[in-house]
């Protein structure tokens, strides 16, 4: 089986509500999809999504495109998908970086192999190891009674995790919708998640503010280059560190587990570069005894079941995911619904990813055309 074709489009993507982040406010997202197709007649699908703009990473839905387009795609035609590592080892050596373009071509090549064998992405990462995820649900209105209102929904369905954005108030201010949420609802798992949003002083202060209310983990509070900045936090709480938009690299993993930066790992296909990537993380997470969660990058159903293949053939993966994608977005773009119940996302097991494009969808959010490398 080779590479024929790949075709690429960027979607835009409304979301249900605004969702508010320390840096910007998100409405939409750009999904950058990716399809392959093989001499014997396989597609497989893959997809990035950025965040409104280079606003999460330097990468865009333009420039994530336009790097599939002009730098890897042509040096993929003709090559057989199966051969992950090889393929991963050749966008390495085309392309620095760019690991959101990198991540939706890996996506498709193990799509279209899944596809091809008949078996779910998961056995190719190593086999089913849990059949369902618990879901973190995150609430970033900054609106504590509509926080609270949204919360309390999620519990009626049995959602047990939640993740507070903060970093865009006042730090008085965002202790006070934590302390509401904790003592309103006892009982949950709660998390806060600061997007690089305080400076190292800040987030000392903040952090140990916070200390009290039970949380799991502290996410990303200073900024991602900052490796010291966080050790000095983790070193000054009680409550865990968890490394997201410090972690992309299997040599970020090693940074921060020789700095003693995070107790945590925010595992992310996107920001890694694909699954093959992600394993690699993982395994230096276990090394050192590091807890992995998985983050999202606001995924269509797409990109949902390709982070939850992965993550229910990785063991380490047990603080919970946020693949609320489909939950957070107006639309999908795929036909089959993501299944949720009782907290937790579940797993399919279907050939590949177990989805199917619905074009009448993709042709409503297409942003510009669709072009073809062959
Ligand atoms: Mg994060």
């Amino acid at each position: 089986m080779l590479i024929n074709s790949i075709r690429t489009a960027i979607l835009d993507l409304p979301l249900k509500r605004p969702h508010k982040m320390s840096l910007f406010t998100l409405e939409k997202v750009n999904v950058v999809l990716v399809i392959v197709n093989t001499d014997n007649g396989h597609e497989g699908l893959g997809e990035a999504i950025a965040l409104g703009g280079p606003t999460w990473s330097e990468e865009s839905g333009e420039s994530i495109k336009s790097t599939i387009d002009k730098y890897l795609a042509p040096y993929l035609i003709g090559e057989n998908p199966s051969q992950f590592e090889k393929l991963r080892a050749k966008m390495e050596l085309a392309v620095r970086g760019n690991y959101f373009a990198k991540t939706a071509l890996e996506m498709a090549w193990f799509d279209v192999v899944g596809k091809q064998r008949g078996i779910p992405v998961y056995d190719l990462l190593g086999g089913l190891a849990q059949d369902r995820i618990a879901m973190s649900w995150s609430l970033a209105s900054n609106d504590p009674e509509e926080e609270l209102k949204e919360a309390e929904t999620f519990r009626q369905k049995g959602g047990f995790i939640f993740k507070m954005k903060v970093g865009s108030l006042a730090p008085k201010a965002d202790a006070a919708r934590v302390k509401y949420i904790r003592e309103s609802l006892p009982e949950i798992s709660l998390r806060v998640d600061a997007n690089q949003g305080w400076d190292r002083a800040t987030a000392l202060r903040t952090a140990k503010q916070l200390d009290e209310y039970q949380l799991d983990f502290i996410e990303q509070p200073v900024p991602r280059w900052d490796i010291d900045g966080m050790a000095a936090v983790a070193k000054a709480i009680n409550t865990p560190v968890m490394a997201d938009e410090s972690l992309c690299t299997p040599h970020d993993a090693m940074q921060l587990v020789k700095k003693k930066a995070a107790s945590v790992f925010g595992i992310k296909l996107t920001k890694a570069g694909g699954f093959l990537n992600c394993k690699r993380q993982v395994a230096i997470a276990e090394a050192a005894g590091i807890k992995c969660y998985l983050g999202c990058m606001v995924e269509t159903g797409l990109g949902t079941s390709a982070y939850l293949h992965f993550a229910v053939s990785t063991p380490a993966v047990m603080l919970g995911c946020e693949l609320f994608g489909p939950l957070l977005l107006a639309d999908d773009i795929v036909k089959e619904p993501t299944q949720y119940h009782d907290g937790y996302i579940l797993s399919n097991s279907r050939p590949g990813l177990g989805v199917t494009l619905d074009e009448a969808r993709v042709s409503k959010y297409i942003h510009g055309k669709m072009d073809t490398i062959k």
